[in-house]
């Protein structure tokens, strides 16, 4: 039996464990302590790394882990420590977890940033947040378009681990662009209460996603109508709306 878990790093970041009990892979290690803290109090054992982007908090802690198991780390070859570099369509085995997750690669936060799915299950790093998405560091609206539109080409089932807990913050943005959408004030109001019970609002089903991120919703005509209505003129669906909505958000 496999299970996902979050484990809260630094301020709002989340390393995933996907885990059978005995052995774990951990996304995003990005601090150490509280990573070898869980792995500890299970008697889980390190079996492997997976990065998705070489950000600080996402392989900050790395190092630290290594020196206590060495074990595989799987992502961009530009994070701190030694990676197998992955690419797009790449199938990687989980080391004694009997699990393939694929590679998909997704820029737009970063150039390098890779996401993983499998086993009905999407690790997406900083590119895909519940009700938002990652700022363009490095690549372009129109990378960081394409790269959500394959993510939510996924089965609606697939369950979404984002790497930080955004979720709150993004909702009052989204109902910004789209304040009459009834499942995202359905998504607001569990996210409140699971927020205020200390859970965290992770992970979310693509389906929700689909119909309450709109950054995931570029060619919806509510959200191509909140873009125009922002910018001053009218704005195409697909890429433009996303550019405008994207740049919205950062002034927000
Ligand atoms: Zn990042
Ligand atoms: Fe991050």
């Amino acid at each position: 039996m496999i299970h996902v878990e979050a484990i809260p790093i630094l301020r709002d970041n989340y390393a995933w464990a996907i885990h059978d009990g005995r052995r774990a892979a951990l996304v995003d290690p990005g601090e150490a302590a509280p990573i070898l803290a869980w792995l500890d109090r299970r008697g889980i054992s390190l079996a492997g790394i997976l990065v998705t982007h070489h950000h600080h908090d996402h392989v900050g802690g790395i190092r630290e882990l290594l020196a206590r198991a060495s074990v595989p780390v799987f992502g961009p070859t530009r994070g701190a420590a030694p990676a197998h570099e992955v690419a797009d369509g790449d199938n990687i085995v989980l080391p004694g977890l009997d699990l393939v997750v694929t590679a998909m690669a997704t820029p737009g936060h970063t150039l390098d940033h890779v996401c993983y799915h499998g086993f009905g299950h999407l690790f997406c790093g900083d590119t895909l947040f519940s009700c938002g998405c990652g700022r363009l560091f490095e690549g372009t609206p129109a990378d960081m378009h394409a790269s959500l539109t394959r993510l939510a080409g996924l089965p609606g089932a697939t369950l979404m681990h984002c790497a930080h807990e955004y979720t709150l913050a993004n909702i009052v943005f989204a109902l910004e662009v789209e304040p009459d959408n009834a499942d995202l004030q359905r998504r607001h109001a569990e996210a409140l209460s699971a927020r205020k019970l200390g859970r965290p609002t992770l992970p979310v089903d693509l389906a929700t996603e689909r119909v309450t991120n709109p950054f995931l919703r570029c060619n919806v005509d509510t959200v191509v109508n909140a873009a125009s209505n922002h910018a001053g003129y009218p704005v195409n669906a697909g890429v433009d709306t996303f550019t405008v909505v994207r740049a919205w958000k950062d002034e927000a």
